[in-house]
């Protein structure tokens, strides 16, 4: 058949329209406060989530993911990788080997919808929620919750005493509301891939020994007044709150070793650098902030303007792996690595961090733009 331009071209816009008239997302704005013990690894809190159903279905049932809990032994993640059929060099670790106190784990108690206890059952590290009354098309309900966790020792992304020594690396640590679309729930269970979640507003308290530096995703709201970098001194502990409006994700790191630099990038974006006081890495992360800044003019110019006022490059981590408004990269001994791969998690600040495509069942949609991107910015700053 001879189909003209011009009729595919009107076909496609119109099937477009149709698409865009029934698109729709879900939201989620979280306020979490949360205390750290430093000294033995755990932490409590308490989560008030505001969930939005802008479906076009009445849902029964929400999920949770709690993503600590794949560093147990007997997790999913654990028999993946013992039975041969996960192998990933990265995972240095043998999770059915790890202590008690290496462990990680992440529980929910006193989880209620509007005020009513709901059921929930928990599979490794998705908690399933029957709901006490459905959530029509449209409506809002309020979960509360509290939590309960331990910070694993660093085996993939998230964890304790990183490779290089930092001490929390806070990816994936808060019960983190799973994302509903046009494909259904998210609920995979975490065994080292990647991530999909719901946007909104963070709200986030940390409660932390005083000697630690926090770097975080969102903005410090209220700072100490002799220094503006540091949360408020509460005792023996900094309070430090930070604001992320619509982000999809929520991810921290803490160091008493951190130095905190600040360099000014293009339309008033404060870039951030946090590195511990290691004198082998120490040049190299100095050297990579005006070329940061340079970088993220390219990906201004070249895919579009960066919507935050902030974006944080944090060692910690096991890799380099791309959050809202940071990353964390476990490199500085060397530079060129040390560059390329924030070349590389800064380009995936509009393609996870923006476009937010799902990663779990179409990696390649963020993952080659990040490449792409991030090799052709390295090849001109
Ligand atoms: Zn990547």
């Amino acid at each position: 058949m001879n189909i003209s331009p011009l009729f595919l071209f009107l076909s496609l816009f119109f099937i477009n329209s149709i698409q865009s008239q029934n698109y729709w997302q879900q939201e989620v704005d979280y306020k979490i406060t949360v205390d750290i013990n430093a000294k033995n690894n755990s932490y409590k809190g308490d989560q008030e989530i505001i969930y939005t159903n802008n479906s076009l279905d009445t849902l029964n049932k929400v999920f949770f993911h709690l993503y600590f809990n794949a560093f147990r032994k007997g997790s999913d993640m654990a028999v993946r990788l013992n039975n041969g059929d996960d192998i990933n060099t990265r995972f240095d670790l043998d999770i059915s080997k790890l202590k008690p106190e290496e462990e990680g784990f992440l529980g929910v108690t006193n989880l209620k919808q509007d005020n009513v206890n709901v059921e929930t059952y928990l599979s490794d590290t998705i908690l399933e929620v029957t709901l006490a009354s459905p959530l029509l098309p449209g409506s809002s309900s309020v979960f509360t919750m509290d939590f309960k966790g331990q910070v694993p020792v660093t085996i993939r992304r998230a964890g304790r005493d990183s490779p290089m020594g930092v001490k929390f690396s806070m990816a994936q640590w808060y019960p983190k509301m799973s994302e509903y679309d046009y494909e259904g729930w998210n609920t995979a269970p975490y065994t080292g891939r990647e991530f999909h979640g719901v946007w909104g507003d963070f709200d986030v308290t940390i409660k932390i020994d005083e000697e630690y530096i926090v770097a975080s995703s969102g903005y410090l709201q209220e700072s100490d007044p002799s220094n503006f970098k540091l949360g408020i001194k509460s005792g023996k502990k900094r309070i430090w709150n930070f604001l992320a409006p619509k982000v999809h994700d929520f991810t921290w790191a803490a160091d008493p070793d951190y130095i905190h630099d600040i360099y000014e990038g293009a339309n008033g974006v404060q870039l951030n650098f946090y590195y511990k006081n290691d004198p082998e890495i120490i040049e190299n992360w100095k050297a990579l902030q005006p070329i940061t800044a340079e970088l993220l003019k390219f990906f201004n110019k070249n895919i579009g303007t960066y919507p935050y006022k902030q974006y944080s490059v944090v060692q910690g981590g096991d890799g380099g792996m791309e959050y809202s408004m940071l990353t964390l990269v476990n490199y500085g001994k060397d530079f060129v690595p040390l560059v390329s791969v924030t070349s590389h998690e800064l380009a995936h600040a509009w393609f996870q961090g923006v476009l937010a495509t799902n990663e779990m069942n179409h990696e390649w949609m963020d993952e080659g733009s990040a490449s792409f991107f991030g090799d052709l910015a390295e090849s001109f700053v």
